[in-house]
């Protein structure tokens, strides 16, 4: 990471956010003590109280209510798909970049064509089309046992397909978007014959067959069953700040790397993101909100509880993270994941990564 800035008072910002939301609507000030608040509705595949608290201070900035509904992306998908045309959705958020292009594809996303957000969001890290944009940044890497390993063994992905990881690799399915998303991006780096080579030796160095979610990758480590295990960095400080003993342990019994795709390339990076729904009908609402989620409150209440790392580079740094080891981020436009994706799940399959 380039930039480790202590949190500092964010209140300019957010009196910055106050200023640019309080007129959302062209009505007149004057009806106001008759109007109803504008509502905005927001579907979230996130579930964290933290997110509640960013709710709260952008309805608190602009006087509009947030009506949210969380429920897991594919569900929220298939209930737009179903809702069509009458879907009271104004935004949806989403983790992954891969999980985003699947609502723009289902034709459930609209463009936003806005400065202020091109300006602050890199141009990898947001749809080119303006379909979606990056709000906090989230990793895949490696989880690995240091009494095995160093992190200079396993600098890049294909160190993962070498003969001396048989049996040490532990990962989750391979219908699960993140591991579709960094598929995306190997397949765009080494094309479809160098990633399903890598897939193909991944699942011969397999410990056992793909099961359970990240943690349980880490802590399969711990537990001796493998020695690797590919996950999202964020589950790993979550085990590291969590208040049970046993996990800080697992923590404690692991180590963390950022691989490359080749020496230079930089390392695979998410988001979680946000798009204005199709159906949106305050446009100037569900564009400051997205602005908000920019403003070192929206940075903070993002990241804090989820460990993700803030997209601004002098965003507030969420506790723990700091046990992360330094990383150069990868410039792949994120749309490869999406465009990727179906390719990577065919590659996936032929592999046997079930
Ligand atoms: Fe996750």
């Amino acid at each position: 990471m380039k930039t480790r800035m202590p949190l500092i008072a964010g209140l300019s910002l957010l009196v910055g956010a106050v200023a640019a939301c309080s007129n959302p609507t062209e009505t007149s000030e004057t009806d106001s003590a008759e109007a109803a608040p504008s509502v905005l509705t927001i579907y979230s595949s996130r579930h964290y109280d933290s997110d509640k608290a960013l709710y709260a201070q952008f309805e608190e900035a602009t006087g509009a209510k947030v009506d949210v509904r969380e429920a897991g992306a594919s569900q929220l998908l298939e209930t737009m798909k179903a809702e069509s045309d009458q879907s009271p959705a104004d935004i949806i958020i989403a983790a992954d970049a891969g999980s985003l292009w699947r609502f723009k594809d289902a034709g459930l996303t609209q463009a936003l064509d806005s400065d202020t957000l091109r300006n602050k969001v890199p141009a990898n890290y947001r749809a080119a089309d303006g379909h979606w944009y990056g709000f906090a940044r989230r990793m895949r890497g490696i989880a690995f046992d240091p009494s095995r390993w160093s992190a200079e063994d396993l600098q890049t992905w294909d160190t993962l397909a070498a003969e001396d990881k048989a049996g040490e690799i532990c990962v989750r399915s391979s219908s699960n978007i993140y591991n579709l998303s960094l598929m995306g991006e190997l397949i765009h780096r080494l094309g479809t014959e160098g990633a399903q080579t890598w897939a193909t030796a991944i699942v011969g160095n397999m410990a056992r067959n793909p099961q359970g979610g990240d943690t349980d990758q880490i802590r399969a480590i711990a537990a001796g069953e493998c020695s690797i295990a590919i996950v999202n960095h964020y589950y790993w400080i979550r085990l590291g700040a969590s208040e049970k003993e046993a996990d800080q342990e697992v923590a404690a019994q692991t180590s963390f790397v950022f691989p490359e795709f080749s020496e230079g390339s930089g390392s695979h990076v998410n988001i979680t993101g946000a798009a204005i729904s199709a159906t949106a009908d305050d446009l100037e609402l569900a564009e400051s909100f997205l602005n908000f989620l920019l403003t070192e409150n929206g940075q903070t209440y993002l990241t804090t509880e989820t460990k993700e790392l803030p997209l601004l580079p002098d965003g507030p740094l969420p506790e723990g993270v700091d046990r992360l080891p330094v990383f150069v981020a990868s410039d792949t436009p994120m749309d490869v994941y999406g465009e990727n994706q179906a390719e990577a799940q065919r590659l996936f399959d032929l592999a046997g990564w079930n």
